[in-house]
């Protein structure tokens, strides 16, 4: 093959990942699915959910206590006339019950408010004997009640598509009676790792080299995203065995390369991406682990090249590879956002680059705090696998003193 040269473009960290989000914009969803509600879940919605009725569908109770007419409370404490006790899930004539002046009935929290009362004292407000419910705060109009529509109206939409499925959108779905939600199909994901020393599981590494983990971490990743993996294999540092594995990832909705994107005589990726046609929105990021990270697409189809050291792997992914996948699964853009926790010892590095370095977030509630993991460079696994941050760490600071705040993203 003829060597093609490709243009080096090294962005900073902002410039690439706002690049990524750009082109995610663009990208369409796959195909839809009709699934049962439970296994919608981490699913991206394809159509909208909307309210079968009012919400909520009668005037609510929103406390435990007695249903009154706020104007019988003007002066306190009052003593009112107890006719009757309404539980959730009362009859429908308690709807029309008339409480009249003087009176008040017990209610409990998501029963229905008869018509006649006007607001909710709460229990604790009260005492009881007699047939009479000594009252000893005033409530307003309205108190402790949600009227009937205040949430939503039927017909209104109550999740939009691109929502993802979670634990609370599953209750939304659930509320309205959507036993079964349109969802789109999972995109799929191809993950091809490069490199002559790198050898499947199954075998046993010889002296020099050392056991595919990119692919493992890199598939979790794709899951975790939402996404199904499809494990295309190692490729050689060879153009043709590259350039055929290359087209068989092709046949994903997104290909993921590891490793083969450096400086090295034999980190051939981009050479045979670039032969092949591909073009390239970035081939580089002004940030350690992970600066020979590339960008760029071959027909329709995008990919990432990730450099092979497996933390900076983890890391581009996390930083670069996310919007994408969210959006050939639907999803609405999501802001990478990070943390903020106090430094618990110094930092001092070189300027220059954005750094996402292992880190230990501790802590509780709003004290967050946060320290560096030992580690012995973008290589040390087991170390990123023990910490359970990366501290963030600005291009323009070589020294960042303890007790700063400083920003983390969770692992
Ligand atoms: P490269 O980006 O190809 O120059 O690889 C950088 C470093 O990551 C080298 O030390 C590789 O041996 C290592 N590496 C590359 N691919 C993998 C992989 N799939 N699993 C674990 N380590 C890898
Ligand atoms: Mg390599």
């Amino acid at each position: 093959m003829a060597e093609v040269s490709t243009p080096s473009q090294v962005l900073s960290f902002e410039e690439a990942r706002h690049a990524v989000e750009r082109h995610a914009a663009g990208v369409r969803p796959g195909s839809l699915e009709f699934l049962p509600l439970l296994d919608s879940q981490s699913r991206v919605l394809a159509k909208p959910v909307t309210a079968d009725r009012d919400y909520p569908p009668f005037n609510r109770a929103m406390r435990d206590g007695y249903a009154v007419r706020a104007a019988d409370l003007a002066q306190l404490p009052t003593a009112l006339q107890l006719v009757g006790e309404i539980k959730a899930g009362a009859a429908p004539e308690t709807l029309s019950k008339q409480i009249a002046a003087g009176q008040a009935a017990a209610i409990m929290t998501g029963a229905p408010a008869p018509s006649g009362a006007d607001a909710v004292v709460m229990v604790e407000y009260t005492s009881l004997g007699d047939g009479l419910v000594t009252v000893t705060r005033g409530v307003a109009s309205g108190d402790n009640i949600a009227p009937a529509g205040s949430e939503a109206l039927a017909k209104d939409l109550l999740l939009e598509p691109g929502t993802l499925m979670d634990y609370a959108a599953l209750a939304v779905a659930s509320s309205v009676g959507q036993q079964n939600v349109w969802v789109y199909q999972r995109p799929i994901v191809g993950i091809l790792a490069t490199g002559d020393e790198v050898v499947e599981l199954s075998a046993q590494p010889g002296p020099t080299q050392i056991r595919n983990s990119n692919s493992y971490s890199l598939a979790a990743q794709v899951r975790a995203s939402g996404a199904t993996p499809r494990m295309i294999g190692i490729a050689h540092d060879e153009t043709s065995h590259l350039r055929e594995l290359i087209t068989e990832g092709l046949d994903t909705d997104l290909l993921l390369l590891a490793g083969g994107v450096s400086m090295g005589k034999y980190d051939l990726v981009e050479q045979v991406l670039a032969a092949l046609g591909a073009e390239f929105f970035f081939t580089g990021a002004q940030i350690q682990p992970g600066r020979p990270v590339v960008f760029g697409r071959l027909g329709e189809k995008y990919f990432f090249g990730l450099p092979g050291n497996p933390i900076s792997t983890m890391v581009c992914f996390a930083l670069f590879v996310r919007p994408l996948v969210d959006a050939l699964a639907g999803r609405t853009p999501q802001p990478l956002i990070f943390l903020h926790a106090r430094l618990k010892s110094e930092i001092r590095v070189k300027t220059g680059l954005t750094r996402f370095l292992p880190g230990f977030l501790s802590g509780e509630f709003a004290s967050a705090e946060v320290e560096l993991a030992r580690w012995q460079g973008s290589g040390d696994v087991a170390s990123t696998a023990r910490a359970n941050c990366y501290v963030v760490i600005p291009p323009d600071l070589d020294y960042i003193p303890a007790g700063e705040l400083i920003a983390v993203m969770r692992k």
